[in-house]
């Protein structure tokens, strides 16, 4: 009896946890962003994770093994806008980092403001708001279901990764490269909470900029670096002559543009973890009735990955120094708000490629492409065919802009010229596929790059030919690596889900990452962002 009994209760409790019952609602979200986190590395770094960090939520929480961003350009303001709005830059806006506006022109910023100005910090740093994306965020959402009730707090180094996340109806701090303090803007208030200025006032960049950054464990065991600490595909440092450890950072930090230094080291992690601490005590974050939201986004790992590149002691020395400082927080949240109480969603907001010369190093076929070169090839080719004339007006996000006032005044139609122009730019290595604008407004691609170039797509904004590389290869030939391709290793990226109402589990059902806002607001039972266009997970939610 007693053992059916057992295996009764252990049958129940089984159901009840595949089941997934979700009671009431979490006190606290948690958002974190790791800028440029590949999928892979939680595997590739895994063996020396403590248990507390990235561990606990790959064990304990539910991870999406194949995730991916669902259209190019895979950027930091675009992919922060995407994972919460749940829908692609082209329902959301937000098309690159800067991008072109003939109206203009001139490139406007993703998250510039004209109309707003600093709140603490630098007068230069403070022109910025989330008024450029043009749909709701999952944390607007929130807002709106709770009479403003729930509180939603960004924070990290870019003002882009604080600032797109917290939505219109947040409140959101990034990092004063002048002052190493951090900053809002008139947006959002007219006065930093006082909170936000006692911590400023500890003055922790600078603690951090007197450090000497060395490896966490001896040098030789950085095993998973294989393109060595010194060699020549790195991009060093100003007033450094080699990429090896260590740095001196207090030495390093005038030539390095100041405080913006502490941002390409893991102390920038710890620095944002300290904020988003100082935040949760100021704001009383997951103490009140209502469920509130904190949307971190760690900046570093891009600033190190940009320049050291996927296969650098640097970027491992990173997350296993990030994977403390989120172990160490995950206890603080445990203390703070309390184990079950939290809801914990990671992901990235892209990937990056591998440095083109270490590939080809390894035999791998990758490149650098030489825009300067080809729009001067471009230049040369639009005065032979269409007259003498300055044709091509901008070229930027692997996209060329015609001067159409020229073409309106010579009578040349524009949907013939972005033909010809697509297929001279064919002849050049590197470039694989090219298509124009009148394609992406004409065509409904369902399949391929031309599908993720179209869900970035902007009727408004984007260029009249469009150019697609081949994989691994990059439109500047710079040391160091970059991303914004629709190849994997730019798309996939971490999906976990860890705390309040999820159970442990894995899936490699294929999933974009625009499924994250819309599977938030079934589990907090609000409206999903305006234009969402991603699904609920179903495997975490049914
Ligand atoms: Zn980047």
């Amino acid at each position: 009896m007693k053992k059916l009994l057992i295996a009764v209760f252990g049958a129940l409790s089984l159901v009840s946890c595949q089941q997934n019952q979700r009671e009431g609602k979490p006190k606290l979200v948690v958002g974190i962003v790791v800028d440029q986190m590949r999928q892979e590395y939680l595997y590739k770094y895994q063996d020396r994770f403590s248990e507390g960090g990235f561990k606990r939520l790959m064990s304990e929480g539910f991870m999406f093994q194949n995730a991916h961003y669902n259209y190019t350009p895979t950027y930091t303001g675009p992919g922060h806008a995407s994972v919460y709005t749940g829908t692609t830059p082209a329902n959301h806006g937000i098309i690159a980092n800067d991008w072109y506006v003939r109206q203009l022109g001139r490139s406007i910023y993703c998250a510039e403001d004209s109309l707003v100005s600093n709140v603490g910090g630098s007068a230069k740093s403070g022109k910025i708001s989330p008024r450029n994306m043009r749909s709701t965020t999952i944390t607007d959402q929130l807002r709106l279901a709770t009479g403003k009730q729930a509180k939603v707090v960004g924070v990290a180094i870019k003002d882009r990764g604080a600032s797109l996340p917290a939505g219109h109806m947040g409140d959101a701090y990034w990092l004063d490269k002048a002052t190493g303090e951090f900053m809002t803007s008139t947006y959002y208030t007219d006065v930093l909470p006082q909170w936000a200025q006692d911590f400023n006032a500890q003055k922790r960049a600078d603690h951090y900029l007197s450090q000497t950054w060395e490896t966490l464990y001896p040098i030789e065991t950085y095993t998973q670096s294989t393109a060595g600490d010194d060699n020549d595909f790195e991009g060093p440092f100003i007033g450094k002559d080699d990429t090896a450890f260590p740095y001196d950072l207090s030495a390093l930090k005038d030539d390095n543009g100041g405080y913006d230094l502490v941002a390409s080291t893991p102390y920038g992690n710890d620095l944002t973890l300290e904020m988003a601490k100082a935040a949760i005590e100021g704001e009383q974050l997951g103490q009140g009735d209502v469920t509130d939201f904190l949307a971190l986004s760690f900046s570093s790992p891009d600033y190190i990955g940009h320049r050291f590149g996927p296969s650098s002691v640097e970027l491992e020395d990173n997350y296993l120094r990030l994977d403390l400082a989120l172990a160490d927080f995950l206890a603080y949240l445990d203390q703070t708000v309390g184990e079950g109480n939290y809801l914990i969603f990671l992901t990235a907001d892209h990937g990056v490629a591998d440095i083109p010369d270490y590939m080809q190093s390894e035999n791998i076929p990758a490149g650098g492409l030489d825009m300067r070169f080809i729009t001067t090839q471009l230049r040369g080719f639009t005065n032979d065919k269409f007259g003498p004339g300055n044709w091509i007006e901008n070229v930027s996000n692997d996209q060329i802009f015609f001067n159409r006032k020229l073409a309106a005044e010579k009578g040349i139609s524009i949907e013939s010229m972005q033909r010809q122009v697509a297929d001279f730019l064919l002849r050049f290595d590197g470039i694989k596929e090219t298509y124009t604008g009148t394609d992406m407004m004409r065509e409904n691609y369902s399949y391929g790059k031309k599908q993720l170039l179209q869900m970035g797509y902007s009727h408004k904004y984007s260029g009249d030919v469009i150019v697609i590389l081949e994989p691994a290869w990059l439109s500047s030939s710079w040391k160091g690596t970059t991303h914004g391709s629709g190849y994997t290793y730019d798309t996939h990226v971490p999906v976990m889900f860890y705390g309040w109402g999820v159970r442990a589990g894995r899936s490699s059902q294929y999933h974009t990452i625009t499924d994250i806002a819309p599977t938030l607001a079934v589990m907090l039972e609000i409206g999903m962002p305006n234009a969402t266009t991603g699904q609920p997970l179903t495997e975490i939610l049914d």
